[in-house]
């Protein structure tokens, strides 16, 4: 292990996981070399009057990293610790994700650094169109398409659109169809544009993976899980699992969660409603069944402990390096199903290895996000209306597509579920590199 990879720097964990597959199958060095440095960095700065009246500077990124397949695609986030490194990893990972799932699109990333739970709706709204109007120059529906992420939603993505549509009015109203401007983000509410079913999409889609590795396991259920994260991802999947035949033995959000005492797990939509009711699912002290048990207390798991239970499933859903050098050797799950991006770092992702851990790779297993994005950018270019039952057919067929390639590839070159899916994406861009962009 070299001193760069024991850093945890999230960008050199890319290309470390990027490298390890290029040995394997002789990537010439010089689209290595390429796709080891994103096409563009932008970097923003602009002032937000907050309501006090100060003005705060906000800064952030848009990292476009790869185009040879199409237009740049991935979301934006609003987090405190958005930095560089991360944002050119995660951009770096939608150029994977996109090529693995099978989409018409390159990879590009953004966020702003900064907390949006401090914000009020006015300065949320007034700062998400500043920043709609810094990227206008560089996003577009042929160009980069930004989604929802961290901390974002179909709220923050109707601003951006409707921020970016006056824009073009204002310079000059250049013709474009009213919907194919709208195809400058996905994401967006139902009413302005967005697509059945997208709301629930990466849930949706880490479902289908895992129902599908389950089978292909030969693994009996019930199944005990654990998940960290309730956010858009977590909480959607976590019913998905729950209703399922997977037991739900803990889950958490930001602050810590809960772990059930018995053997069954939680029925999620009383997760949901305490949640609801006392903002934190530290806070639950009685879901269900489970407080009947004595020994039963608030708030009794924190997010470290949480990796370490002793089920058949992780599930991180939260945010990345989560799953490090230090605590990769205390997890017992057999499976992990990354549905946040980048949970592992490369340390730790060669302890689970050793360990004969199956890890999902997020590129994968969180792909239906933008698999859905994708149907809504093609609703919106061909002025469509898909319905939730058409949208959720196609992006089964597409996740599973995935999840089989992959596979086979693990299988034929005996290596992670990880590398295999980097193997697949690297020979689709070397095509597209010699189809598309060689000289
Ligand atoms: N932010 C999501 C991801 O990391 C979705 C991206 C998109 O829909 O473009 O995959």
């Amino acid at each position: 292990m070299t001193e760069e990879h024991m850093n945890n720097d999230p960008f050199e964990g890319a290309l470390t996981q990027l490298n390890k597959a290029a040995k394997i199958i002789d990537f010439p060095d010089e689209l290595l070399q390429i796709l080891s440095t994103p096409q563009r960095q932008i970097e923003v700065s602009f002032p937000l009057k907050m309501d006090s009246g100060k003005i705060q500077l906000i800064h952030g990124y848009r990292i476009q990293h790869n185009n040879w397949r199409g237009p740049y695609k991935g979301g934006l986030r609003y987090h405190p610790d958005v930095n560089k490194s991360e944002v050119k990893a995660l951009a770096l990972w939608m150029t994977i994700k996109n090529v693995i799932c099978d989409v018409p699109f390159g990879g590009g990333k953004g966020g702003l650094e900064i907390d949006p739970k401090n914000l009020s709706k006015k300065e949320l709204e007034e700062m998400t169109r500043q920043f709609a109007r810094s990227l206008a120059p560089n996003i577009g529906s042929e160009l980069d398409v930004p989604a929802p992420d961290v901390n974002t939603n179909s709220l923050i993505m109707d601003w951006i659109a409707d921020e970016y549509e006056k824009l073009r009015i204002e310079n000059g109203g250049l013709k474009i169809d009213a919907n194919k401007l709208k195809a400058v983000v996905t994401g967006k509410s139902i009413k302005n544009g967005g697509s059945e079913g997208r709301e629930e999409a990466t849930g949706m889609g880490g479902f289908f993976v895992l129902e599908e590795l389950v089978n292909k396991m030969g693994l009996k259920k019930p199944l005990t899980v654990a998940i960290q994260g309730f956010g858009n991802v977590g909480s959607h999947l976590a019913k998905l699992l729950c209703d399922n035949g997977f037991e739900i033995m803990a889950i958490s959000d930001s602050r810590g969660g809960v772990r059930s005492r018995t053997e069954k797990g939680f029925n999620i939509d009383l997760v949901k409603k305490c949640k609801l009711e006392k903002g934190f699912i530290s806070e639950c002290y009685c879901i269900g069944s489970v407080c009947d048990n004595p020994d039963d207390v608030k708030g009794d798991i924190s997010n470290e402990t949480i990796l370490k239970l002793p089920v058949d499933i992780l599930i991180p859903a939260a945010m990345e390096g989560v799953i490090t050098g230090e605590n990769a050797p205390d997890i017992k799950a057999n499976i992990i199903l990354e549905m946040a991006n980048g949970p592992t770092t490369a340390e730790a992702d060669e302890i689970l290895e050793k360990n004969g851990i199956i890890v999902v790779p997020d590129v994968l297993a969180n792909s239906g996000g933008v698999t859905v994005s994708y149907f809504e950018w093609l609703q919106n270019m061909n002025g469509e209306k898909w319905s939730l039952e058409k949208v959720n057919t196609q992006l089964k067929e597409k996740v599973v597509k995935a999840f089989e390639e992959v596979w086979k590839i693990k299988e034929e070159k005996k290596v992670s579920p990880r590398t295999a899916t980097y193997v697949l994406a690297l020979q689709r861009l070397k095509e597209a590199y010699t189809k598309v962009v060689q000289p």
